[in-house]
């Protein structure tokens, strides 16, 4: 067995070693698909009054009783309610008033009868009309009531809650401008190398485009953190101590990228153990072995591999998780389905493999390729696929037909399959 921690153990020491976050106030809608710190309360009924669910007629139910196409019950109209219109007239006996959706219902009414279900028998309709009726109805029907959402002081959505565009919804029909979400972490983002050039250099002999910082970044964001690029970290030790230094004074968490393998020029390591804790340094699995987790100054940092597969890997499986805890997400799993693999897969038993693959619908339901080379430089089958074919420790071929745990990066956490 290749030395290193569980993916379990390596997951968990790192979500001991990040922190909640502290609640900000923040507009409406910027709360979207953040997490509510605090139970909301409605300061009024929802409905704020009993209206029409339909457009029609407001009717005593007792009037109409045993209406229909044959016999329908003549009313006249006393009253035209729309929307946003206060009633003022009671309806009695043998009258109706012509209402809208959303109206309120006026008082002596019941029960709204449907427009469908009526023909103008004298006049144009509105009030001072006659109306036959083809329809019974119940008291109560075609009526949405008072209070039916949410009663006055009562919670409307819960802290903890995920907020969704139905959530945010409620929030707004109780008065909810600005709510208290937990604040997201800011997130450094070093990427440390001396080959590193910008993306709108072209890279010279023996550079490359710093890509991991853009899709570490990318991945902070996706995650609900707020990416702080910094600039690359030249492989030198004063220099990697006074990126970190920096790094530490502005961000809730830092991630780096590179420079912990056993390289020469791995400075990593070194400068997390003299600014601060080194807590581990290898996860068994693949891509990624060299996974290092620490803490500078109460500040928790996580240092992904270089090769840009092993950094995505890596982040999905530590860094994201560690973001949603912060963020008061409790849902950190990606949802798991089974699939059948299309073709022989070999891997070396001492690791629990992460190949990037795709899931599809087959004719024997969850069928899984791998989406490409699985070569931890190239990023394409990452691009391509939609799920990691996770492969467990010890084991070392699986068969075409045989049923693997496919891990859905294309669902979010939380989801019940
Ligand atoms: P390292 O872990 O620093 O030894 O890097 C491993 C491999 O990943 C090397 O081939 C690096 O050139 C490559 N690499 C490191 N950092 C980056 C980066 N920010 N963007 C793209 N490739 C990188
Ligand atoms: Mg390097």
């Amino acid at each position: 067995m290749s030395s290193g921690m569980t993916v379990e153990q390596a997951r968990e020491l790192l979500l001991q070693n990040v922190k909640v976050m502290d609640v900000e106030q923040v507009d409406l809608l910027d709360a979207l698909g953040r997490v509510l710190a605090q139970d909301m309360e409605s300061d009024i009924d929802v409905a704020p009054f009993d209206n029409s669910a339909m457009d029609g007629f407001a009717v005593r139910a007792a009037d109409l009783s045993g209406a229909s196409e044959a016999h329908p019950v003549r009313v006249k109209v006393i009253e035209h309610i729309a929307a946003g219109d206060a009633p003022e007239i009671t309806v009695g006996p043998g009258e109706a008033s012509r209402i809208m959706t959303g109206a309120p219902m006026p008082a002596g009414a019941d029960a709204v009868v449907m427009v469908e279900y009526s023909s103008v028998i004298e006049g144009d309709g509105a009030t001072g009309s006659l109306v036959a009726l083809s329809r019974e109805v119940t008291a109560g029907e075609n009526v949405r009531l008072q209070g039916e959402e949410v009663r006055a002081g009562d919670v409307v959505v819960a802290a903890g809650d995920v907020l969704g565009p139905a959530g945010i919804g409620l929030l707004a029909s109780t008065g909810h401008g600005r709510v208290p979400v937990f604040r997201r972490p800011r997130v450094a983002v070093l990427s440390t190398g001396s080959e590193l050039v910008e993306v709108d250099q072209v890279p010279g002999p023996g550079k490359i485009r710093n890509s991991n910082s853009y899709s570490v970044s990318a991945q902070v964001i996706a995650a609900g953190g707020v990416p702080v690029r910094m600039e690359v970290v030249r492989d030198d030790m004063q220099a990697t101590r006074e990126a970190f230094t920096r790094a530490v004074e502005n961000s809730d968490f830092i991630v780096t990228t590179g420079g912990v393998s056993v390289g020469d020029f791995d400075y990593v390591k070194p400068v997390l153990k003299e600014l601060g804790e080194l807590m581990y340094c290898k996860v068994t699995m693949r891509p990624g072995n060299p996974q290092t987790m620490g803490v500078i100054n109460g500040v928790p940092f996580f240092g992904l591999p270089g090769n840009p597969t092993s950094t995505y890997v890596g982040f999905e499986m530590f860094v994201r998780p560690a973001i949603r805890h912060m963020t008061g997400h409790t849902k950190l799993d990606r949802p798991v389905v089974s699939a059948r693999l299309t073709h022989d897969v070999r891997k070396k038993p001492d690791r629990r493999y992460f190949m990037r693959g795709i899931v599809s619908r087959g004719q024997d339901g969850l069928e899984v390729l791998l989406a490409g080379s699985q070569s931890s430089a190239l990023l394409t089958a990452a691009h391509r696929g939609n799920c990691f074919v996770v492969l467990p420790e010890g084991e070392r071929e699986f068969a075409a037909g045989q049923i693997v745990n496919c891990m859905r990066l294309d669902m979010d956490e939380g989801i019940e399959l």
